[in-house]
């Protein structure tokens, strides 16, 4: 008797975890689909901060490299306030494209693009004018957020329209960034580009 029982005890665990393991995946992939991707939910998305943060250099560790770093990629020699310069663009830079994307969130924008706001000789080979990318891989792969490096001058502006609208924008040649699952690589942070030997520049 007090086998039949500990036998039927034994079943019934291994009924329960047996339902209970896909009823949580299905859970947590209901979850991610109202909180990541636009549509017909009421979209509440997690801001890239965090996660962005998580993947870049802090403060401290960008002062102390560039305490070393006697030029830029040109040679261009950097001064004291040159390199006090690079971390505060460093630091309004990032919070500019979060602030981007948070506010995009707010529209229920889908695409952002790569836009430059003067030449970014680093960026140039790894970013394209126009690429794009969908608020779904920013969610998955933060690092595609800029800026890349110090002194870089690559953004991420939201577009509010279909992917359809997307390529037949203004900004021709507008092609996904990327395709599958694997972002290209991109710049190094530790990339220098003095910001007052390129300023002026214009692409
Ligand atoms: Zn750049």
């Amino acid at each position: 008797m007090l086998l039949l029982m500990g036998g039927v005890a034994v079943l019934v665990v291994l009924v329960l975890a047996v339902l209970k393991n896909p009823k949580a995946d299905g859970d947590e992939t209901a979850a991610r689909k109202v909180i990541h991707v636009s549509g017909v939910y009421s979209v509440l998305r997690k801001s890239p901060r965090e996660d962005l943060a998580a993947l870049r250099p802090t403060e401290e560790e960008i002062k102390k490299y560039l305490a070393g770093v006697s030029e830029d990629v040109n040679g261009v020699p950097l001064k004291v306030s040159d390199r006090t310069a690079l971390l505060r663009h460093w630091k309004a830079q990032t919070e500019m494209n979060l602030r981007g994307i948070e506010s995009g969130d707010k529209g229920g924008a889908v695409f952002y693009y790569y836009d430059y706001l003067k030449e970014c000789p680093v960026c140039g080979s790894f970013i394209a004018k126009g690429n794009f990318v969908t608020r779904e891989e920013i969610y998955k792969y933060p690092q595609i957020v800029p800026p890349f490096h110090l002194g870089c001058a690559c953004v991420l502006a939201a577009h509010h329209g279909s992917e359809k609208m997307v390529r037949e924008t203004a900004l021709a040649g507008m092609v996904p960034f990327f395709e599958g699952d694997t972002p290209p690589p991109l710049p190094e942070w530790t990339a220098v580009l003095s910001l007052s030997a390129a300023a002026g520049v214009k692409k």
